[in-house]
């Protein structure tokens, strides 16, 4: 039987007592461990009732057991569904509700919440905690190891997995054994993984990012990793001497240049350091080279389409960019009212083209049709720009363009130079109603504990720089910019929180 992503799974993984995962407390689950355990809870997933093509919802803490499950899914030929563990039980409704799982697996502490909900919408529900434990692991050891894997071919489903909600409410992406696998060996192929690496893993995995980027790559390289229930900068550090890479949102290298254990011995077995998911400031990317001496690789993906993009191992790469297409993705930048193509160097939005991108959203086709063009192209909501040397250049979302006065303001341009102001750590541009000009640039800033810097220094800062209409109508300051998990700026947040500004 063939089953598109376990089967290459099976045949890149390292001999059976090579090791897989490295837990925090120095557990090892080798190649053969991973085999064997995915095919027992395989096998408990069928006892369960649950058939090709069902899903299962699971909204559990890290934990290798948790990695499994998204295995056994795969095995079972059942869609895996990952749900951010800060969800609240109303959200958890929503989602149950729209994806209609045959099974829910939640933490034994939240079962008596979620146990109502399942119900309500005729899922079963089982548990498993952070160490091991939970009615989903009951007699476990009964089910075989030698699971024979339910066929599933390219296009069947592998995962859905929810956005973000960066923008608005979560959709729920549908992504193919085949859009999994294919990006998962280009990413492997491109950033040079093989058995001899060792990731520092300390993303969440109920995201694309640490699920598929981190875990389908190592898995793909018959690589290991050390598996942190969470970012510790300390700790990270101090893994470093024994891996070769590690993934992260540019949450982790802000952290990581602040801490003073940052050094060129501290890195110097580390061949590679990869950051996505929310732009990296050039700043960041510069700080980590001067102590470190190695340049954080950017990429740029998404829930829906995998990564899209990324600098290159070997060539310049290049800080505030995220590289080129990677192969067998088409990308372009198109006028977003007509979709013809723009002027190398003009910004536009970003469309993309690739095995890598989804199959649409979950039980929503008419937002999947609007957001396709007749000739395959996915329609990503982010403007970008790509340079004269064919560097794409990130230049926000598109729901985040500024209109004021008639004219177009890109926010990051506003950002880009606010940032080079000095006592200023970050900014957010916001556009926030105005009852004369449709929207009021709004710059939100975080500054240096003691900056001397106020509203009048800032726009006395901007005024040679940018255009009038482009200036900020009001600064505000913040201690911190609103994130969600994986470090993403919520503009959204911000925007109601002052949409009152201008009357
Ligand atoms: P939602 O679609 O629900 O609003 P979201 O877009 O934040 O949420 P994700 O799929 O997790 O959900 O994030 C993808 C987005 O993250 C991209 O569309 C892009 O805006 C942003 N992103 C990812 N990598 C980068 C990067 N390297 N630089 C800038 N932005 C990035
Ligand atoms: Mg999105």
């Amino acid at each position: 039987m063939n089953n598109h992503m376990f089967d290459a799974v099976r045949s890149a993984a390292a001999a059976r007592d090579a090791a897989f995962i490295i837990t925090a407390g120095g557990s090892v689950w080798t190649y053969g461990d991973m085999l064997d355990f995915s095919g027992r809870l395989a096998g408990r997933l069928l006892a369960l009732d649950v058939k090709p093509g069902d899903r299962v919802a699971v909204q559990v803490e890290k934990s290798p057991e948790a990695l499994m499950l998204y295995l056994a899914c795969l095995r079972a030929g059942a869609v895996y569904l990952p749900l951010n563990t800060a969800y609240t039980l109303a959200e958890l409704d929503y989602f149950i509700g729209d994806a209609e799982p045959t099974l829910v697996v939640v933490p034994p502490t939240s079962a008596a919440g979620v146990g109502p909900v399942a119900a309500a919408h005729g899922a079963k529900l089982e548990t498993l905690d952070s160490r091991g434990g939970g009615s989903l692991l009951d007699g476990i050891g009964g089910f075989s190891a030698g699971f024979a894997d339910v066929a599933r071919g390219p296009d069947d489903l592998a995962a859905i997995l929810y956005t973000s909600g960066t923008t608005g409410r979560s959709k729920g992406a549908m992504l193919t054994h085949d859009n999994l696998l294919s990006n998962a060996m280009t990413l492997r192929d491109h950033w040079r993984f093989t058995a001899r690496d060792r990731l520092i893993h300390a993303l969440p995995i109920f995201h694309t990012h640490g699920l598929f980027v981190a875990s389908n790559v190592v898995l793909l390289a018959g690589a290991s990793m050390f598996f942190l229930p969470k970012f510790d900068a300390d700790e990270v550090l101090r893994l470093m001497a024994a891996a070769t890479a590690m993934m992260g949102v540019p949450t982790f290298y802000v952290r990581l240049v602040q801490h003073p254990g940052l050094t060129r011995e501290a890195t110097a077995g580390m061949r590679l350091f990869v950051s996505g998911s929310a732009p990296l400031l050039a700043e960041t990317h510069r700080l980590f080279s001067e102590k470190t001496g190695h340049a954080i690789l950017e990429r740029y993906g998404m829930t829906e389409t995998n990564m899209n993009t990324s600098n290159t191992y070997d060539g310049e790469r290049v800080a505030g960019t995220v590289g080129f297409p990677l192969p067998g993705v088409d990308l372009r930048i198109v006028d977003p009212d007509t979709g013809t193509i723009v002027a190398q160097g003009k910004t536009g939005m970003i469309e993309v083209r690739g095995p890598n991108v989804f199959k649409g959203y979950w039980r929503m086709p008419e937002k999947t049709a609007a957001e396709f063009r007749s000739d395959g192209f996915f329609i990503t909501g982010d403007l970008g720009m790509v340079d004269d040397r064919g560097y794409v250049h990130i230049v926000g979302r598109g729901k985040d363009l500024v209109i004021s006065g008639g004219y177009n303001i890109y926010p990051k341009e506003v950002e880009s130079e606010i940032d080079q102001l000095s006592g200023v750590v970050e900014s957010a541009v916001i556009g926030v109603p105005h009852p004369d000009f449709g929207e009021g640039v709004t710059a939100v800033i975080v500054k240096q504990p003691d900056a001397a810097i106020d509203e009048a220094v800032v726009l006395d800062g901007l005024k040679s720089r940018l255009a009038r209409y482009k200036q900020p109508k009001k600064v505000l300051f913040v201690e911190d910019l609103p994130r969600n998990t994986m470090g993403k700026v919520q503009k959204n947040v911000l925007r109601e929180r002052y949409k009152n500004l201008y009357g």
